[in-house]
């Protein structure tokens, strides 16, 4: 079944639905409007995908708009990755990028406007009088003083404040609306202020700047968004919305409608907390594969597809509620156990001596690169007299629970011979550092001829042919499942967010293993080769493996705890 036959209904497009079938919009137009003020998370992924897939299934359009009404905390790196993260998660928006400042001369002439008509005013209240004067949610507001300023007053108030005249924070341009309403928004909301910054986008040739609320509901209107989703947090904000488009001379009246966010357990989604994460270096930058970043998610070796599937199992409702990192894992884990080739990587090795192997040149087996996909095809892999095997897959006894290599017993190499275990050899600490074995030359692919079958089955690499490798393995980044309710969640960061494994070894046809592409190394999990070009030169010629995901769900077990 393809994506779309198999995506279920939800609210909003039961709106959309009967907005088409009644007449009301001919066609469906929809955007996706981050402020660029971060790296997008897989919060946004949620927004993205619903407005997108809308979109498409509407035979509407998407446009991509960023709502750029606050220089100083915005940046083009921002912008820039934003529009990389839409294009890698499968979207393309409809025209050009569109940006808000691209809007700021309409905007200023809307601002006009509602002065003219006596529905905005400059004040001169401070920062701490203007809090003031707008009361409590228990307790209405009170009037600005500058009030009641007459029209040509204001409208020169506001030149001057155009033309720089006035200093920042001296005065700012409100809307009049009302001081006593319920709603804090509509309390005469700031719609204008000074700020001498300078603009990615339209450089020094603004020092005023439409506040978001203003900015955003006007943005859409011009772009004739028909329905303008967003988070439920901007439910009050409505109101405002409807206020500005119904006072302006704007024909389109785009109707907002609001679905919760996504919150997903053990992680933070708010580009303000990811920031400070970043700033303070507790994680190593934006994209580092413990962020819930979309770049983080890619760099992991999560594909497109995986987060798409995400976001349409969670759905779209108006309940708030924290989402299980397992969901998420399932998705990418079944993607990849379909997708993902094989491959041997040993973790923590130990050498396996085959001591009645023949000679010392080994031989290159042919091993298939997915287990019930043909299509993938087969690879090579050397093996030789000396291989690696990972370190818990030998005991010198065990019971019979343990299926894998112990003195007296067989088990078979994935893809290669059945070996029986002899005797080995330890360190000072009684560690094991080598296990010698016999091999059966006549097991290739077949049982021994003695009617016995190995229990089990071990991965190896080969000692001399096999490459060096840093394996990163990434656990969840917070220690409670709501950071966000904790007073400071710098206090329940989890220490062991990353292991660092620096002595791995991996079978040499993962040196041209691709950046972002996830394998599956056989009974370890799935691994993708790191993306920072600086990766194997800066690891002495070590390529940097991410894990991307383990094999089985871990996250079940630790909610249960
Ligand atoms: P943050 O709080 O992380 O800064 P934001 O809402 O300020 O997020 P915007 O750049 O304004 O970020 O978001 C762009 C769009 O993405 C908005 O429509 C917003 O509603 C939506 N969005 C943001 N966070 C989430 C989330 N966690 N789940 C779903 N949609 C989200
Ligand atoms: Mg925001």
């Amino acid at each position: 079944m393809s994506e779309a036959e198999n995506r279920p209904t939800n609210f909003i497009r039961q709106i959309i639905d009967a907005d088409l079938a009644s007449g009301k919009h001919n066609s469906v137009q929809t955007r996706f409007p981050p402020e660029p003020n971060g790296y997008l998370h897989i919060g946004h992924a949620k927004s993205i995908c619903l407005n997108f897939v809308l979109a498409q299934d509407y035979n509407g359009l998407c446009n991509l708009r960023f709502d750029d009404t606050n220089p100083e905390k915005e940046d083009i790196d921002y912008v820039n990755s934003i529009q990389a993260d839409v294009k890698w998660l499968g979207f393309d928006w409809s025209g050009d990028i569109r940006y808000s400042s691209d809007y700021f001369e309409k905007l200023h002439g809307f601002a006009v406007e509602l002065i003219e008509k006596g529905l905005a005013y400059v004040c001169f209240l401070n920062g701490e009088e203007t809090r003031e004067y707008r009361g409590t949610l228990k307790q209405p507001g009170k009037n600005s003083p500058y009030r009641d300023t007459s029209v040509e007053e204001n409208l020169n108030h506001f030149t001057k404040m155009k033309n720089g005249e006035y200093k920042e924070g001296e005065c700012s341009l409100r809307a009049k609306i009302d001081m006593s309403s319920s709603f804090m928004c509509m309390r005469d909301p700031i719609i204008y202020r000074i700020k001498f910054v300078d603009h990615h986008q339209t450089g020094d040739k603004w020092c005023i700047y439409p506040m978001y609320d203003f900015t955003h509901c006007l943005s859409d209107a011009i772009e004739g968004i028909t329905h303008s989703l967003c988070t439920l947090e901007f439910q009050d904000n409505r109101r405002l919305y409807d206020w500005v488009i119904n006072n302006v001379s704007i024909e389109s009246e785009p109707h907002q409608y609001e679905f919760s966010r996504l919150n997903l357990e053990y992680t933070i989604l708010s580009k303000r907390n990811l920031l400070t994460l970043v700033e303070d270096n507790l994680v190593n930058g934006w994209d580092d594969p413990r962020m819930p970043t979309i770049s983080a998610f890619r760099r992991r070796g999560y594909t497109p597809g995986s987060i798409r599937e995400f976001t349409k199992r969670i759905g779209v409702t108006k309940m708030d509620n924290i989402v299980e990192m397992g969901v998420l894992e399932a998705c990418i884990r079944e993607d990849l156990n379909d997708n993902a080739p094989r491959a041997m990587a040993v973790l923590d090795p130990i050498k396996l001596v085959i001591e009645n192997y023949p000679g010392s040149d080994g031989e290159q087996l042919t091993v298939k690169n997915h287990p019930s996909d043909e299509s993938q095809g087969t690879r090579i892999v050397p093996f030789s007299r000396e291989l690696y095997i990972e370190a818990e897959d030998f005991r010198e006894e065990a019971n019979k629970k343990y299926k894998r290599l112990v003195i007296g017993k067989a088990v078979r190499l994935r893809g290669a011979y059945v070996v029986t275990a002899t005797r080995c050899d330890k360190d000072a600490d009684g560690n094991v550092t080598t296990v010698y074995c016999n091999y059966d030359a006549e097991t290739l692919g077949k049982n021994p001829t003695d009617g016995t079958k190995p229990k089990g089955v071990i991965h190896w690499v080969s000692a001399n042919e096999s490459l060096d490798a840093e394996i990163r393995l990434y656990d969840r980044l917070f220690t409670v499942a709501n950071p966000a309710a904790e007073s400071d969640f710098h206090s329940v960061i989890n220490p062991d967010s990353l292991v660092v494994i620096n002595n791995a070894k991996v079978e040499p046809s993962l040196a041209t293993a691709k950046p972002e592409f996830a394998y599956q190394f056989e009974r370890q999990g799935y691994f993708c080769l790191d993306n920072r070009i600086d990766s194997t030169e800066a690891k002495n010629g070590k390529l940097v493996f991410n894990r991307t995901v383990g094999l089985r769900d871990t996250w079940a077990k630790i909610s249960a705890k």
